[in-house]
């Protein structure tokens, strides 16, 4: 036998012992470098002063007595660039009935902005706290349950529902549908978590109700998984509970591709009602006609639309006008004289006197916000001629969040994730939604340590290819 026949007889058993070395080798190096992981995280697990790094999963059971949070003060009060700073802050202790978790992805809301801004009052006046965590939509892992909860463990893959429900109405902690016999959201003590409470989900860890958590849509990434709960389940009971949508009717959805509006839409197209969409661009007019609008309006084709406190007798003929003109532009979308069953609002001020005057006979608007101002101006002759409803909504109780959480499960409704931004990046994050540069649902990654990642096995295997690789 030649000796280059030997060799090329001999290479592919050489390859794969070489293969399988290297392998060993790998395998070697990741337990030694879990071990010492571990022996780092177990070392700091007796209550560490220090933070652990973002971006990692450490084993169930360690627990730092801090941990790394963007914070809003009252003297920092203004534009998010401005009101959020990082701080290390003390990792909160849980009660009977809450639940700690190790935020993996916290999802952004306007109520950030809100906080942030201190407008229309602070909040650091409502919970009486010096320091305000926001966020209000988290997915992540639970990490610790109070003595009373049965219904979580540690090691829980979840999401965090933002209704707090009054002391009174937490004592039972079996299951989440213990919850649910009478409307949470008519007590007196509801808060929303990560707004009237101060410790949200832009930390590494968050404390809960046992009742906000729901189980995290397996076939979604953690910045998914965290980006759609506040919006959607408040979109759920706009639409569900309160304004009773049923099939064939038409809904006006202002905002139509910002946070609540994505969710309008979809649930609109599952009703099998056709919802109207109103944007300001083209971009915002296809993502709506993708998640299955019946049509959309650009309000900049209407410029005298809005209405303005003080404005002049000229101001007011040319929004009437405009008004007029925006009625048709619904009834040529519809292809007939037919005005929306529901307008789903929460621009408030701006658009509240148009969405009084083109709802139908009978019809109902549906507010939640006013995002453009609180002080709402109409007709009211259309109102009572007509038989109209208007109908206040706020967030959603937990059967309705575990409802609407079901549909997402089932690949019904789809979060629509326009962008994951980095845990460092949460005031600018705020900035780009408090100046309408956005479309969809924003989040930002926490100790997950890169977008894609679906479960803790991933995220462990992320973070240490991550530490390997520096
Ligand atoms: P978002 O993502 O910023 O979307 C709001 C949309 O409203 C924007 O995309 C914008 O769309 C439209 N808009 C803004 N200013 C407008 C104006 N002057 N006239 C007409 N349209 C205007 O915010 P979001 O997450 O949907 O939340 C909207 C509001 O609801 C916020 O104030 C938020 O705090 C509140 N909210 C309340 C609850 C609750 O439980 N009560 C829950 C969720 C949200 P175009 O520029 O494309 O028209």
């Amino acid at each position: 036998m030649s000796r280059d026949k030997k060799q090329s007889k001999d290479t592919p058993r050489k390859l794969i012992h070489e293969e399988q070395a290297i392998e060993d080798a790998v395998n070697v190096a990741i337990k030694e470098a879990e071990d010492m992981e571990s022996i780092a995280y177990s070392s700091r697990g007796g209550g560490s002063e220090e933070p652990i790094p973002l971006g990692v999963v450490p084993d169930l059971g360690v627990l730092p007595k801090k941990m790394r949070a963007w914070v809003i003060r009252k003297e920092r009060h203004g534009e998010p660039m401005k009101s959020f700073k990082e701080e290390i802050m003390p990792v909160p202790n849980i009660g009977p009935n809450e639940v700690l978790v190790l935020v993996m992805a916290a999802g952004i809301n306007y109520n950030g902005v809100w906080a942030g801004l201190g407008q229309p009052l602070s909040v650091l006046d409502v919970h009486k706290e010096n320091y305000h965590i926001a966020g209000s939509d988290a997915s992540g892992i639970v990490w610790k349950v109070g003595s009373n909860v049965k219904s979580w463990k540690p090691g829980d893959e979840v999401i965090l529902h933002c209704n707090i429900e009054s002391e009174t109405h937490t004592t039972r902690t079996e299951t989440p549908y213990d919850f649910i016999s009478y409307d949470p959201m008519a007590s007196r003590g509801q808060r929303i978590w990560g707004y009237e409470t101060p410790d949200g989900s832009f930390a590494q860890f968050t404390k809960v109700q046992a009742q906000q958590v729901l189980p995290k849509p397996e076939h979604l990434t953690w910045e998914e998984a965290a980006s759609y709960g506040l919006c959607y389940f408040t979109a759920y009971r706009m639409l569900i509970t309160q304004a009773q949508l049923q099939p064939s009717e038409v809904v006006l959805v202002w905002g139509a591709a910002g946070g609540l509006g994505v969710f309008a839409i979809q649930i609109c197209k599952m009703v099998g009602a056709d919802a109207i969409a109103v944007v300001s661009s083209d971009d915002k007019a296809d993502l709506c006609m993708e998640l299955g609008a019946k049509g959309v309006i650009n309000r900049k084709d209407f410029p005298h639309l809005m209405f303005k406190h003080g404005e002049t007798e000229e101001e007011r003929a040319k929004r009437l006008e405009d008004m007029k003109r925006f009625g048709q532009a619904i009834w040529k979308i519809l292809g007939e004289r037919r005005n929306p069953n529901v307008v789903f609002e929460h621009v408030g001020e701006a658009t509240f006197p148009t969405s009084v005057f083109v709802c139908s006979r009978f019809g109902r608007v549906v507010i939640c916000a006013g995002t453009s101002g609180y002080d709402c101006e109409f007709d009211v002759r259309h109102l009572w001629m007509h038989q109209k409803r208007i109908i206040g909504s706020h967030f959603a109780n937990a059967l309705e969040c575990i409802r609407a959480n079901e549909l997402v499960r089932k690949g019904i409704i789809k979060p629509v994730l326009s962008h994951t931004y980095s845990y460092h990046e949460i005031p600018d994050v705020h900035q780009i939604m408090y100046e309408n540069k956005h479309s969809g649902k924003m989040a930002v990654l926490v100790q997950a340590s890169q977008t894609g990642l679906k479960n803790t096995e991933e995220a462990r295997g992320a973070a240490k290819s991550v530490q390997s690789r520096a």
